[in-house]
């Protein structure tokens, strides 16, 4: 938003000046306005594949949707869009952030598709800035590529912020290498590449360019652009205003302290358990639960947790024959888990 402010600036002053002279004043209303700056850093490239779980590596999907963000951004007026690289080259962090602070970015967008270890994460998530002005910006941008997902049927994972060893930077690379540079950077996961949740998201040509379209959405919202066309107009739009926070916001590094269940019907065939579930998290919000009917072997899956709510009622599934206990784990916005305590059935 620097330019925003040199801009505030420059209207302060110039009518400071007008008021002074008040007789001939030279029009400089007729001048365009200085475009937005926006890079997108197309995740990964050359010998750094990304995330390799399907036979197309992820730097492949990265830099399709780049290219679609940047045609559909190119759609609208006053803005001005540059890849970090449009060839499939190797590329430090450092270079990115270097290159967007040569252009003079606005904003810098990384888009990247992910996949976790356990396999059993689903939806999208977007890592932004820890601290000061950076964080409002970055938190303010992050919601409308989440609320354009949530639109294509995603499960919203939340904005979060990491911090690194040292307690006192950003944990990703092209977030604190932009930071230093007066840069806010997003980190944009798209959706979870090992997920049968997920998988048709990235199945077809058609579904990648709606990535590249909705990420254009979300920066033409946040920043109010008018399309050359004139039929979309997000001027008098206004994004999420996020606080500037005082203190760096850091993220959760410990399970939610309390889990508990509470059996409230069992029914007489064995197949369903109603329960009441309450989850307590003093530094995050509670995400997901999941449940196990053989004493922790295996686990359901991650089922959304109700928003913002302590507890919630759920209906269990546990199919046929009768089981003798029932096991439910709750999981905080970093996907750190606690296990309730065992309900017997028996
Ligand atoms: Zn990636």
């Amino acid at each position: 938003m620097k330019k925003l402010i040199k801009k505030a600036l420059v209207f302060v002053l110039s009518a400071a000046v007008a008021a002074v002279s008040c007789a001939v004043v030279p029009a400089t209303g007729a001048k365009a306005a200085e475009p937005i700056v926006v890079v997108i850093d197309p995740g990964h490239g050359g010998s750094n594949l990304g995330t390799d779980y399907l036979p197309i590596p992820e730097k492949v999907y990265t830099m399709v949707v780049a290219q679609h963000m940047k045609e559909r951004l190119e759609q609208y007026q006053n803005v001005q869009v540059y890849l970090t690289h449009t060839e499939d080259v190797d590329m430090s962090l450092k270079e990115r952030a270097e290159f967007a602070a040569s252009v003079n970015a606005d904003f810098l967008y990384s888009l990247h598709f992910n996949m976790s270890l356990s396999h059993i994460l689903y939806g999208s998530e977007v890592w932004v800035p820890s601290s000061g002005q950076l964080y409002s910006q970055g938190y303010s941008a992050a919601n409308e590529f989440l609320m354009q997902f949530e639109e294509m049927g995603l499960f919203n994972r939340g904005i979060k912020t990491r911090i690194g060893s040292s307690g006192k930077s950003d944990y990703y690379g092209i977030i604190r290498e932009s930071a230093v540079r007066g840069i806010p950077a997003l980190i944009v996961e798209h959706c979870h590449v090992d997920h049968s949740n997920d998988a048709s998201y990235i199945q077809s040509s058609e579904k990648l360019k709606e990535f590249g379209v909705r990420d254009a959405e979300a920066v033409a919202r946040y920043f109010g652009l008018v399309s050359k066309d004139g039929k979309t107009d997000y001027s008098g739009y206004a994004p999420l205003a996020v606080p500037v926070p005082e203190n760096r916001v850091c993220n959760d590094t410990t399970a939610p302290y309390y889990v508990s269940a509470n059996l409230l019907k069992y029914d007489q065939t064995g197949k369903y358990a109603t329960v009441e579930l309450t989850a307590l998290d003093d530094e995050s919000v509670i995400q997901h639960y999941a449940y196990s009917c053989d004493n922790g072997l295996t686990w359901s899956m991650l089922q959304p947790w109700t928003k913002g709510s302590p507890t919630m009622t759920v209906t269990v599934n546990m199919g046929y024959g009768r089981k003798d206990s029932l096991i439910f784990k709750a999981y905080n916005l970093y996907d750190a888990s606690t296990e309730s305590n065992v309900i017997r059935l028996n």
